[in-house]
Formats: structure tokens, C-alpha cells, sequence
């Protein structure tokens, strides 16, 4: 089931504990084959608040607080019991990518965990052994204990955070009542926020498309925003919220490294000059070669990534790029995020044959790219033509995906 909800749900079961933090929404390595499509896990830091708490939400009609401070519960066996049955209640454990895991732990597991969760393939026992928790319990695959580890492991550096609204349970399921002008005028007036609205698409990114018991999510870089930003968008009765502290849209997932030292299942961020031209192919997807001078790569822009691919009518070989995206392993390819245009390679047109340097006449090409030669007898090469240099229809610097195409952890540039 949808894993936000199932935290206020845990929230709920456990409310005689002070929320010590946002809870947490991670998403983690988007490339890896396995992951549920959102590849998310939650995670609640509960014990006895101290400090002055702010309220992140509202569940039951009451508003949920949080505290900056306060010492951590112990997990017992009855909080663990507890704890399952609560998602017991509510997975859908017949939905084959529906493999839950649950840890409870008064440890802090290694940062490297998350890291490895959100940027690479890791494996699940190493995971168990490092982050030692008190109480576990994986479903079916038990490759959800990896995410709820990494969850706990994040030490957020740039964190956004999302304002999560849910519907009545009654509307579930059914279409979703937004105003989609008001969401447009929100996504305008509240410029902390982002990936609101797709103007390409004239589509609401807010709202998911599951049939799942969220109403819409809003992003922002200033938690003080939101409230507001969702109290500007007009909409069915909102039955609670929550805000949550996330990894969306810092680029957590990218390593930087070479064209040469590309491993599958990764993101990376890469630069290197095009090689060939972009071409399209069956589909609509857009493809062009990138090479660092030892090695070459094919990237790809997806069908999906829509007026994304446009880059390619602009791009020509020699153009020296920055290419971030995720490497798959069968068509081996970058699937391109996001790209800067770092130098734009010269290009220019003929305008007309050499003169000749001894009798000043025109000079005739003696055939392609074989260079010029005068009835007197004198030959010179292909670069002694006349040229002018054409202005580019591209400029240098970023570009990306329409709002509804991006990944949770991609940044958007409107962030950087
Ligand atoms: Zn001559």
C-alpha cells in the first residue's frame, strides 16, 4: 500500500511517543530492476520530546507536533507486535513488488548505508549486519528491510520536504477532485515549491495517477511554506496531512564519474564531447554518443521525457556536455536527467573555394575532402576555403525534463 499513509497510520498506533523528527520519506536507487515503482521507505524517530515542538500535520482533526530534541524509546517486543500488525492490516501483500520490511532500532545504522541504498546495488545481509537493529521483520522478499535500514541511516544534507494531503476513504479510488487552475496559481505564487504543474503537459504533478489514498503532495525547499501553499489549492475534503522530511530532488543518487568507469544500475554524472549526431529512433527516444577520448557511451532521451528530446535538434558532434542519468545495463545507455551544455563546438559553412596564393584566381575542388587546385598546377588542403562561422540556434548551460517527467531524486534546476 502506499507507504506515506502507513506512516501516519504508525504514527497514530504509537501516539503516546512525541515525534522526535519529520517523518521521513527515502527514496532510494531508482535504477534498481527489482525496486517498487517509487522505491521509497518511511521512517519515524519516536521517544520523549523536548523543546518547543511545531506542528507538521494533522491526523483525526489534531494536530500532529514534532519536537527539535528529545531522548530516544527503547524498542520493546510489544512495540515491534504492534508495529506489524499495523502494516499487516494494510499491505498488499498479493501485489508482487509489495515486499515490506520493518526495523525498529535505538542505533543509528552508518550513513554509508544510505548512501549505498540510494546509489547503488547492495546486498541485503551485509546491510543486516552492519545496521544491527533490535526487533526486524522483512515480508516475502525481505528486500524492503534494505530500504527501511537506509531510511534510518540518511543524514539529510540538503533536505526538501513534501506536505503529503490524503482523502477520505471513501474516495479512494475514485477521480480526484482538484482544481487544476488553483494549482497552477499556487505553483506561481509559492516559488520554494517545485514540480507542481507540467504547463507542457497541461498536467497536475501533484496529484499521483495510483489509485492510492493520497489526494496530492507538495515539495518545497522552505517547510514553512507549505501549509500555505496547500491551503491554496482548492480541492475535495482533505481527511489529514503530514510533512515529511525527504531526499526528493537533492541528486543523492548521482556519482560523479568517467565514461570509462560506468557500471550498471548506477546514476552518474559524466562529461565528454558528442560524437555522433543525435538520431531518433523507433518510439520517439533520442540518442547520441558521448566520448571522453578513451571510451564512448550511447545516451538516450526516453519518449516520455517529451519536448526533453528537442536538445537534439540542437546538438552537434564536438559539443562538449555534462550528462547526468542512470546507466542501464541492456540497451547499455545513459538515460539522461538532466545535461549542461558546457562548449559549443565551432561550426561553420563554406562560402566559397580558396583563392589561388600564386595567381589570385578562384581555386577548383579537386573532389570531396581532397582540397583545391588552380590551372597553374598549385594544390592546397580542404581549410584554405573561405568560411564564416554559423551562430548556434543552442546556448550553453542546463537543461531538463518537463516537471511531470522527473525523477523523485533528480534536482530540479529551479533548485540549483
Ligand atoms: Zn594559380
Amino acid at each position: 500500500m502506499c507507504t506515506t499513509y502507513l506512516a501516519t497510520e504508525l504514527i497514530r498506533e504509537f501516539g503516546e511517543f512525541d515525534l522526535l523528527e519529520h517523518p521521513r520519506l527515502v527514496r532510494l536507487n531508482p535504477n534498481v530492476p527489482w525496486k517498487t515503482r517509487g522505491n521509497g521507505a518511511i521512517a519515524l524517530k519516536l521517544g520523549n520530546g523536548s523543546g518547543r515542538p511545531k506542528t507538521i500535520g494533522e491526523l483525526d482533526g489534531k494536530p500532529v507536533e514534532c519536537f527539535p530534541s528529545g531522548t530516544n524509546t527503547k524498542p520493546t517486543e510489544g512495540h515491534y507486535e504492534r508495529a506489524c500488525r499495523v502494516i499487516e492490516d494494510l499491505a498488499m501483500f498479493e501485489d508482487a513488488n509489495t515486499n515490506p520490511g520493518l526495523i525498529m532500532t535505538s542505533r543509528k545504522p552508518p550513513q554509508a548505508l544510505y548512501w549505498g541504498a540510494v546509489r547503488e546495488v547492495v546486498d541485503l545481509k551485509r546491510h543486516m549486519a552492519l545496521a544491527k537493529p533490535e526487533f526486524s521483520k522483512g515480508w516475502k522478499n525481505n528486500r524492503g528491510l534494505i530500504g527501511a535500514i537506509s531510511a534510518v541511516a540518511w543524514r539529510p544534507r540538503a533536505p526538501t520536504h513534501e506536505l503529503i494531503a490524503y482523502r477520505e476513504q471513501i474516495m479512494w479510488g475514485k477521480p480526484r477532485n482538484i482544481n487544476e487552475a488553483s494549482v497552477r496559481k499556487m505553483d506561481r505564487a509559492f516559488p520554494t515549491t517545485f514540480n507542481n504543474y507540467d504547463y507542457e503537459e497541461m498536467h497536475m504533478v501533484i496529484a499521483p495517477a495510483s489509485p492510492c489514498p493520497i489526494l496530492y503532495g507538495i515539495r518545497g525547499d522552505k517547510e514553512q511554506d507549505l501549509p500555505e501553499a496547500a491551503a491554496a489549492v482548492r480541492s475535495e475534503r482533505i481527511a489529514r496531512h503530514m510533512i515529511f522530511l525527504t531526499n526528493q530532488g537533492t541528486d543523492d543518487h548521482i556519482t560523479r564519474t568517467s565514461i570509462s568507469r560506468l557500471e550498471p544500475f548506477t546514476s552518474v554524472s559524466v562529461i565528454g564531447n558528442v560524437t555522433s549526431a543525435p538520431r531518433t529512433i523507433k518510439g520517439g527516444h533520442l540518442i547520441f554518443s558521448l566520448s571522453n577520448g578513451h571510451n564512448v557511451v550511447d545516451c538516450t532521451i526516453y519518449e516520455p521525457a517529451k519536448s526533453f528530446r528537442r536538445i537534439g535538434e540542437v546538438l552537434v558532434p564536438g559539443d562538449r556536455l555534462l550528462v547526468m542519468g542512470g546507466v542501464r545495463e541492456k540497451p547499455f545507455t545513459i538515460n539522461v536527467e538532466k545535461v549542461r551544455i558546457q562548449k559549443l563546438a565551432n561550426v561553420r559553412e563554406k562560402v566559397a573555394n580558396p583563392m589561388c596564393p600564386k595567381c589570385s584566381k578562384r581555386m577548383k575542388s579537386i573532389g570531396k575532402d581532397q582540397g583545391y587546385r588552380c590551372s597553374c598546377g598549385k594544390k592546397v588542403g580542404e581549410n584554405e576555403a573561405e568560411f564564416r562561422a554559423l551562430r548556434r540556434a543552442a546556448s550553453t548551460g542546463w537543461y531538463e525534463p518537463p516537471v511531470g517527467s522527473r525523477r523523485h531524486l533528480s534536482k530540479p534546476l529551479k533548485r540549483m
